[in-house]
């Protein structure tokens, strides 16, 4: 059960957890609102709360985490978001992170595979006034007929870049992706340019959970 009551003490938290997040190395002004802005304790049970405020992930059921604070907002600020800009999101999980994708303006695509958090979390995000576009299905090999996007963000660890995605970026999009089959992932953002040419920059080891399907970990 959760209460959708955000209170001083709760804004308290968000506040330092925000604080934390900058120390951390995130300067996105826009993307330190959002976070300030989301109610993270909204996506958690009731009796688990306080948890909602660690920079930390945390259980969501079906085997899966809401990501990391940190983590999320790493990923947000590699993304570049314009207002308006068209986003895939890959792992809906909980909804937190399409919850900041959208409150920064963008129009969100979010697949998920797992069918209980989809169904769960389609229901949910409506109620916090937010109206992401939901699909339920294997998302290693993007969502085409929503595409090009302007940004592609793949919130679980996948074996290899699949080339399905770089095909569905605009000219100048952003695909934001956690690489690796070890305890951690490479986080990588590859640029689509002009004449089919993609920048690869690589970043620090984040940890995630499996990406899973057909150019996933298993099908
Ligand atoms: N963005 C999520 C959030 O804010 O809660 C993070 C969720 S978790 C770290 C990663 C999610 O990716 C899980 O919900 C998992 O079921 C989903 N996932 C794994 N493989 C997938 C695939 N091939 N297609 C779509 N979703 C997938």
């Amino acid at each position: 059960m959760r209460h959708l009551k955000d209170s001083y003490k709760h804004k308290g938290m968000r506040k330092q957890l925000v604080k934390e997040v900058a120390s951390k190395g995130i300067r996105d002004e826009r993307v330190l609102n959002a976070l300030l802005k989301v109610p993270r304790h909204f996506f958690f049970d009731d009796i688990f709360d306080t948890h909602a405020y660690e920079d930390k992930a945390f259980p969501i059921g079906a085997g899966q985490t809401i990501s990391q604070p940190y983590t999320v907002a790493f990923q947000t600020e590699l993304l570049e978001i314009e207002p308006g800009d068209n986003i895939l999101e890959i792992g809906t999980g909980s909804g937190y992170q399409g919850a900041i994708l959208a409150e920064m303006g963008a129009n969100v695509y979010t697949i998920e595979y797992q069918k209980t958090l989809f169904d769960k979390t389609r229901k949910f995000l409506p109620k916090l006034g937010y109206s992401l576009n939901f699909f339920y299905g294997d998302g290693s090999k993007g969502l085409p007929q929503h595409a090009p996007y302007d940004g592609i963000i793949v919130t679980a660890g996948a074996p290899s870049v699949p080339n399905e995605l770089l095909k569905q970026l605009k000219v100048g999009g952003r695909l934001v992706i956690p690489v690796g089959g070890g305890r951690t992932q490479t986080m990588y953002k590859l640029t689509l340019h002009p004449n089919n040419k993609v920048m690869k920059k690589e970043y620090n080891q984040f940890r995630f959970v499996p990406l899973l399907g057909e150019k996933g970990w298993n099908k």
